[in-house]
């Protein structure tokens, strides 16, 4: 359980980060992401939703605005210009074909080498029951890498002019209950606050605590976490899926 983890690879220039959510990638990935922009490699983010379930005091067409809006302004903070959205619905995302052929669709649209997304398993460490937006997203990202490499399994795709992508070379799932890989990064601490700061109209319905004293708490604890497995070093940890 306690086992060092592994660098995570740099030999890659392209990713795609894909999760469920607005704010699921600034609950820690964000970190990682700032160093990476900080390389100049290319990171694009594609929301499956646009969160608008997300704030019982909002009703979801209010919510689906503000949440997009503070989705942008959070990746800009880590170098992350190319938001997309699509509009699955909040909550009840289905896991199966209709799903799978939109992410290979992205994936064959954008060419990267590394997709990352965010827990899909049953459980947040063992502890904690996940949603089932994250564990019907994050399996379908899995599937979908290979998806877009495949011309047979959705040929709608390539009538739509999007030729087939074989080139992912991993899926790094952050937030996993089973991580295999890190990167360091006390860099990118700073930036990664914010970025979950940016989200305010979600904190503040959220929580009573201060914004920044909770988001800052929130990315102190999942960097340190990662640090006990990774020779002391501030890090971000994945289950790195090679392909
Ligand atoms: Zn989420």
């Amino acid at each position: 359980m306690t086992a060092r983890l592994e660098t995570m690879p740099t030999d890659w220039q392209r990713a795609l980060a894909i999760v469920a959510h607005p704010d699921d990638l600034e609950y820690g990935t964000a970190a990682a992401i700032a160093g990476w922009t900080d390389e100049r490699r290319e990171i694009s983010y594609l929301l499956v939703t646009r969160g608008e379930a997300g704030i019982d005091t909002l009703d979801p067409a209010r919510a689906a605005k503000v949440r997009e809006r503070e989705q942008r302004a959070s990746a800009a903070v880590v170098g992350v210009t190319s938001v997309e959205f699509l509009d699955h619905q909040d909550g009840v995302i289905q896991y199966g074909p209709a799903l799978r052929r939109d992410l290979a669709a992205a994936i064959r649209r954008h060419r990267p080498e590394l997709v990352l997304t965010i827990n899909h398993h049953d459980t947040w460490g063992g502890t904690f029951w996940n949603t089932p937006d994250h564990r019907a997203v994050g399996r379908a990202v899995l599937d979908a890498a290979a998806d877009a490499g495949n011309r047979w399994i959705f040929p709608e795709l390539g009538d739509r002019g999007l030729s087939p992508w074989n080139g992912v070379r991993w899926v790094a799932v952050s937030g996993s209950p089973h991580p295999t890989h890190a990167v360091e990064v006390s860099g990118g601490i700073e930036r990664a606050v914010l970025s979950l700061l940016e989200h305010r109209t979600y904190i503040e319905a959220l929580t009573d605590e201060d914004p920044e004293s909770y988001c800052r708490a929130f990315i102190d604890q999942v960097t340190s976490t990662a640090a006990d497995r990774f020779g002391g070093r501030p890090a971000v940890s994945f289950e790195l899926f090679p392909r």
